[in-house]
């Protein structure tokens, strides 16, 4: 290790900064965020400097830098652009015994400045050693994603909490349990949703009351592609216990989950149920009241035809926290792969999410009102009634050569998108590997001009580095 890492106390201490341009101005902002005491020795400051000196937040040496400037200081920073002169900052401060940075100047370093994620009080500190400052400010980027903004919060009000459980949970081993749980169950999740008083009350009942409650997440994992998952949706993946998913949740999320979570698949497609609704919701109470934290994690979006409404049902029945993070639901995520946008000033005024597949016989749908004009027709589960469909579409007086798309494993590598018109729609729907969205109305003629197949690689990218990190 080349460097050790220090998280230093500058409160009130005296830190000297050479030089008075932009780069200067960076450095002082960070110096300032950790309250030192600045003294900036430079005969010019720039306008952003020069704003900050007027709100009197720094003392400012309007001289050419000289050795004694250095007197009394914990920590100086060199950021003029004259190399000689940094040189010789440098040297007067390690014969002073002061930590010393000339910026951008690895050798002429006692200490670096690392990469930070500021999450105060939590602070996460990223160093190459100087070797590739660009590296470590990209794995920042990465690791920003993963940490809630929610975090610092979690931790000022564990510290507030610290005395308080060490003095009810005397064991170690099981004050180490009740934070683990804490960070990583409810609590944080409160936390999280902004509902702080709800969160304390919830540490309350977890260390006075024995409280072993779990809690119920429903996911929207999107249509395929893991690049539409939510950033919300990864942190929830990768903190669950036990994640129960359908068959419509592709691959590519579920290598999202975090490894030692336990994972079920209560799959169902379209009148060839694997597992019944009834099962899946015996399994969440049960999951859910061993006091594990269950991930319902679904295809699109949770509540867009997804039962996500009578499985929230079940647990506010049985008393279990729940909590939903929506998804990209297929007519949204599907149509914009397939270059097909669901309104258009000129084509389309409104979008209609409809399901092919009624509960009931007899649940019709209002045909005449999706015949007219000017509206688009978004179509789940529908290539198995596509005949009736199209039928009573133009019974009721759409034109039979509306355009219309069927878009098979939207946002997959395997998209298939077949066009046509309103009369074909029969044909063309067995023509699409499942899962396949309809798209009804003139937008859907916009395909051929503005289908488009970017974004994969670019996904795949972004999925590799979140994989590397979990
Ligand atoms: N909750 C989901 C919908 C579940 S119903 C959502 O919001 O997307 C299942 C239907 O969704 C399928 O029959 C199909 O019509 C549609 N669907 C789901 N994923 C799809 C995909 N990747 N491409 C096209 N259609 C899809």
């Amino acid at each position: 290790m080349d460097y050790l890492p220090l998280f230093v106390d500058l409160r009130t201490r005296k830190v000297v900064l050479i030089g008075g341009g932009v780069v200067a101005a960076r450095k002082a902002e960070l110096l300032l965020k950790a309250h030192a005491a600045l003294v900036i020795v430079s005969p010019e400051l720039c306008p952003q400097l020069q704003q900050e000196y007027q709100q009197q937040k720094f003392i400012w040496l309007q001289h050419d830098y000289q050795s004694h400037h250095l007197n009394d200081a914990y920590l100086v920073i060199a950021a003029t652009d004259d190399g000689k002169l940094n040189e010789r900052i440098f040297h007067d401060a390690n014969e002073r015994k002061i930590f010393a940075n000339v910026v951008d100047d690895q050798p002429l370093c006692s200490f670096i400045v690392p990469s930070i994620i500021d999450r105060s009080p939590v602070i996460v500190a990223i160093s190459s050693g100087g070797t590739a400052p660009v590296l470590a400010r990209l794995l920042r980027e990465k690791l920003e994603t993963m940490l809630p903004t929610s975090l610092g919060k979690m931790a000022e009000i564990a510290g507030r909490w610290r005395g308080k459980v060490k003095e009810s949970l005397t064991n170690l081993r099981e004050r180490k349990r009740f934070w683990e749980k804490s960070f990583s169950g409810h609590f944080a999740s409160l936390v999280e949703n902004g509902q702080l008083s709800a969160a304390e009350q919830q540490l309350e009942r977890q260390l006075y009351q024995q409280d072993n409650s779990g809690e119920l997440i429903l996911v929207g994992a999107g249509p395929g592609d893991a690049g539409l998952l939510t950033l919300k949706g990864l942190r929830v993946l990768q903190s669950a216990d036990v994640v129960l998913y359908d068959h419509l949740v592709s691959e590519e999320i579920l290598e999202l989950v975090r490894r030692d979570a336990d994972k079920v698949c209560v799959g169902k497609r379209a009148g060839n149920h694997s597992v019944s609704q009834e099962e899946t919701n015996e399994l969440i109470v049960k999951y859910a009241l061993q006091g594990k934290k269950v991930v319902r994690l679904k295809g699109g979006d949770p509540f867009v035809f997804g039962r996500g409404g009578e499985e929230l049902q079940i647990a506010a029945q049985a008393g279990i926290p729940f909590q939903v993070v929506p998804g990209v639901t297929a007519a949204i995520g599907a149509t914009a792969y397939a270059g097909i946008p669901l309104t258009h000033r000129e084509h389309s005024q409104s979008i209609t999410f409809i399901t092919g597949h009624c509960r009931d016989e007899g649940a019709e749908l209002d045909w005449q009102a999706l015949s007219r004009g000017n509206q688009t027709l978004a179509i789940y589960m529908g290539t198995v009634k596509a005949a009736n469909i199209s039928q009573q579409l133009i019974h009721f007086g759409r034109d039979r050569e509306t355009p219309i798309a069927v878009i098979g494993c939207g946002t997959r590598r395997n998209q298939k998108v077949v066009t046509g018109q309103l009369h074909e729609l029969d044909t063309l729907a067995q023509q699409a590997p499942a899962p396949a969205l309809i798209v009804i109305g003139e937008v859907a003629a916009l395909h051929h001009q503005l289908a488009w197949f970017g974004q994969q690689t670019e996904d795949i990218r972004w999925r590799s580095a979140v994989l590397e990190l979990a």
